[in-house]
């Protein structure tokens, strides 16, 4: 019988069966599904941004941020770097301080990961979904389709919901509420947001700097990053990271109001857009704002505030239309009506409350030798690599604590 069986084998899962089998002991890894790190695979765009390299704990959003520490002290960012460049994938940090194996490339990350657990012992079994948990420290039984497995202690690593077709499920939520854990309530995270058509209409595939106020319920938000228009909404950077307080806010109680000229002031926008009127007078409207946006963007701004034609030539437009403009540019409401569902999300927010987990170990304060990490607890990052930081940190602790249980029989 091993010592530990992992239920999943993600990011949290492979960490902690390479952590528990460093210790010594024996670990049977089960993953549903055909291969192990199929998230880790296709993070970062398939770089995978694996952490940040000043993780700080403003960028985690969980009911028990106390309960972090001990995870992430234990297996900071520079430690989990030391790590990568041991197991042969040395940092590369862009200029936003997200962290990459210097190859760019996320398949070398499950692959070392993957061949480092075998070269420690640790069993990989494919294809094996396990549909019940049951039984105590000693005993603990994972039972799927054709097979029982036994082990002394049990970790839960199922991560959450986001991008089901990626391995994503509720199996972890449910594996442990069998135990009488509960889950906060879930959403998707790090994901496109959902609007209005009329302020987006036409710029399909734009990609825009902007800088997002964001008032959700008593949360208000500064933002910003690149934006990409999507028929139905936004997304890219920018997007990814209001998300969280998008769903955290009760629907219809999010005011979303972009300033699409962050970095210039609007005197000099202002005397900018007089200038251009006079210079440009000759052409189209629909010409006004060439080189200065890209054109789709440019008309759905425009025909928010004129009435005529957009052959038109600039001439005819009335004397304040630039202030109009700077106005509606600097301050642009953008009526947010959703997120996209789990299938486009990154992530979960909410999940098993961490409050019944003992920090120090991550083992359950409701039963002795059941363990979980990952994002399977209601543990939430920001965008840039620190969903994957939570997962290594979390994994590490939970697979050497069950591992140290194990062999004290049943102490830790
Ligand atoms: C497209 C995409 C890009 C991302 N990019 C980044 C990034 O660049 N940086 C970053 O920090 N984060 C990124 N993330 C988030 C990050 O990948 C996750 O937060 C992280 O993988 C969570 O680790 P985990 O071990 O908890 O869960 P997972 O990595 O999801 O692993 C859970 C595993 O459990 C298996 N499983 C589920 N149920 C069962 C069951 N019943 N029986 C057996 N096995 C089961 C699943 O098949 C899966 O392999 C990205 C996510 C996605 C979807």
């Amino acid at each position: 019988m091993p010592d530990l069986i992992i239920i999943g084998g993600g990011a949290s899962g492979l960490m902690a069966a390479i952590a528990a089998g460093r210790e010594g002991a024996a670990v049977c890894l089960l993953e549903a599904g055909p291969r192990v790190g199929r998230k880790i695979a296709a993070s970062g765009n398939g770089r995978c941004n694996y952490t940040h390299r000043t993780i700080s704990m403003d960028h985690y959003h969980t009911t028990a941020p106390y309960a972090l520490l001990p995870a992430m002290t234990g297996f900071d960012e520079k430690a989990v770097m030391a790590f990568f460049s041991q197991v042969g994938l040395p940092p590369y940090i862009d200029d936003r301080d997200r962290v990459y194996p210097y190859a760019r490339k996320a398949a070398m990350v499950t692959d070392a990961l993957r061949q480092w657990a075998l070269q420690l012992g640790v069993t990989i079994k494919t294809d094996c979904r396990v549909t019940a948990l049951e039984g105590q420290y000693g005993a603990f039984t994972a039972r799927g389709q054709g097979f029982a497995i036994q082990g002394a202690t049990a970790l839960v690593a199922c991560g959450g919901e986001a991008a089901p077709q990626l391995g994503g499920t509720t199996d972890g939520y449910r594996l442990l509420e069998g135990f009488g854990h509960q889950s906060t309530a879930r959403y998707p995270a790090i994901c496109p947001i959902l609007t209005e058509k009329d302020p987006i209409r036409g710029c399909q595939g734009v990609r825009w700097w902007a800088q997002a106020t964001l008032q959700a319920g008593r949360r208000d938000l500064l933002a910003d990053g690149e934006l990409l228009f999507n028929e139905d909404g936004l997304s890219g950077p920018l997007a990814f990271d209001l998300a969280y307080t998008i769903g955290a806010a009760e629907s219809g109680q999010c005011k979303l109001v972009l300033d699409l000229f962050p970095d210039v002031d609007r005197d000099r926008l202002l005397a900018h857009l007089t200038d251009r009127q006079v210079s440009l007078a000759f052409r189209p409207i629909e010409d006004f704002l060439s080189g200065l946006m890209p054109k789709p963007l440019g008309l759905a701004l425009l025909r928010q505030l004129v009435q005529g034609k957009m052959t038109d030539s600039v001439a005819g437009l009335p004397a304040d239309f630039p202030d109009r403009f700077v106005k509606l540019v600097k301050a642009y409401p953008v009526q947010v009506t959703g997120l996209r569902p789990y299938r486009d999300a990154q992530v979960t927010a909410g999940g098993i409350d961490l409050a019944d987990f003992d920090p120090d170990s991550l083992m359950s304060w409701l039963v002795p030798g059941l363990f979980a990490c990952g994002e399977v607890l209601d543990v939430t990052g920001d965008c840039g690599g620190y969903n994957l930081q939570w997962a290594w940190a979390s994994g590490r602790l939970a697979g050497l604590s069950a591992a140290r249980y194990a062999s004290e029989g049943g102490q830790l």
